[in-house]
């Protein structure tokens, strides 16, 4: 039996991608070999890779001077390259601290002070006084600095940018990990767009950079693996690729384009979903979610009794109904569903049914 799997990444797959990996699992469209086995050279593999990146070009309508490339190294490999390959004349940017995954990248910026020689990184805004539970608006964009980095959906905190910010020319690049292809973006408004895969567009081991060609400069000193340059002049295959991520992310596109069309409809779904979990939210005598109203994310839902042993308990009720990884994130404590595109707007309607349930016990006893 499969559990409804509320986790923020990994995170559940659509039945139809699982399926069909089985299917053709032994004998990938009847070329006698599985896509784990074959060549990331072969005719076969330049299909998927092709097809994959054709399909996410028309989903999320990226303009032809854009380019797309399948990495590894995780989200978190970008922290580093990003600089590395972007950084101009100031050498330097500017990160709005909205969580844990920015103060990584602020982080990561930092650590490229010895190359340098001095201050890589400055802090334009941020919402830590108050546990994260918003995004910063309305704030200055600093003087001398090459580019502003965001993470658009905040995976743990449950928030996201409702609208960019104005960065007054400057270029933008942007962590849409927990985001991307949740509804549709203009991809003309960023200079560079990232996203780890394995959270709303297939499994672990593939990064996607989108990233304006002009961006992408020849400069030597940059080691190979860690310049976009390289990289896209060899199509993403400089060196072996995540083969396998990549056709799973095929697949998810598939998917996508069957089950809704496009992003318009699938964000209309998304809204839908995550209103279910706000209004019962907004209404519940137990639990409340725990993210600014104007800045809450359609994908990752944190929220809390207020009591770590009462939060524990419905932890517990909910995993014996058959809702796995429900948690919060280790560093807040509390609940946290992630109701990404494979997450059936039905299995939202059972987790409040669960909630309800569990909230009717505990106003029973007291
Ligand atoms: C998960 C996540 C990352 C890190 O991804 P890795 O692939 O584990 O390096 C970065 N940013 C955000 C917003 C995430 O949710």
């Amino acid at each position: 039996m499969r559990v409804l799997n509320f986790s923020a990444g990994p995170s559940q797959l659509p039945e139809y991608v699982l399926e069909k990996i089985k299917d053709q699992m032994m004998d990938y469209e009847k070329c006698g070999q599985s896509v784990m086995e074959m060549s990331h050279r072969s005719q076969e593999f330049k299909g998927i890779i092709e097809k994959t990146e054709k399909r996410l070009r028309k989903l999320m309508n990226i303009p032809d001077n854009y380019k797309v490339l399948f990495l590894q190294g995780g989200g978190s490999l970008q922290f580093t390259m990003i600089p590395v390959n972007l950084f101009g004349e100031n050498k330097k940017a500017a990160v709005v601290n909205t969580g844990a995954w920015s103060k990584k990248a602020a982080a990561e910026l930092k650590r490229l002070e010895w190359i340098y020689g001095h201050e890589t990184c400055v802090i334009a805004a941020s919402s830590e006084e108050d546990n994260f539970s918003y995004i910063p608006k309305d704030f200055d964009i600093p003087e001398g600095i090459d580019y502003l980095y965001i993470c658009e959906n905040n995976t743990i905190y449950g928030t996201k940018y409702k609208k960019l910010p104005d960065t007054k020319g400057v270029k933008l690049v942007a962590d849409l990990s927990s985001c991307i292809l949740s509804e549709p973006v203009n991809v003309s408004d960023y200079a560079l767009i990232f996203a780890g895969a394995q959270k709303n567009m297939g499994i672990a081991g593939l990064t996607v950079v989108i990233i304006r060609e002009d961006l992408i400069k020849k400069d030597d000193r940059i080691p190979a693996m860690l310049s976009y340059y390289v990289h896209a002049d060899k199509e993403s295959m400089y060196n072996t690729p995540p083969t396998f991520s990549i056709y799973v992310m095929g697949l998810v596109l598939e998917w996508i384009e069957k089950e809704f069309g496009t992003l318009e409809k699938l964000g209309e779904i998304n809204r839908k979903k995550a209103d279910l979990l706000y209004d019962y939210l907004d209404n519940s005598k137990v639990f409340k979610g725990t993210a600014a109203k104007e800045d809450r994310s359609l994908m990752n839902v944190p929220f809390v009794t207020g009591d770590k042993n009462l939060d524990a308990e419905f932890i517990d009720f909910a995993k014996k109904k058959g809702f796995v990884n429900i948690k919060g994130h280790r560093s807040v404590g509390g609940m946290r569903a992630s109701i990404y595109n494979a997450m059936p707007y039905e299995a939202v309607e059972k987790l409040v049914e669960c909630m309800k349930e569990f909230e009717k016990g505990v106003l029973g006893n007291v």
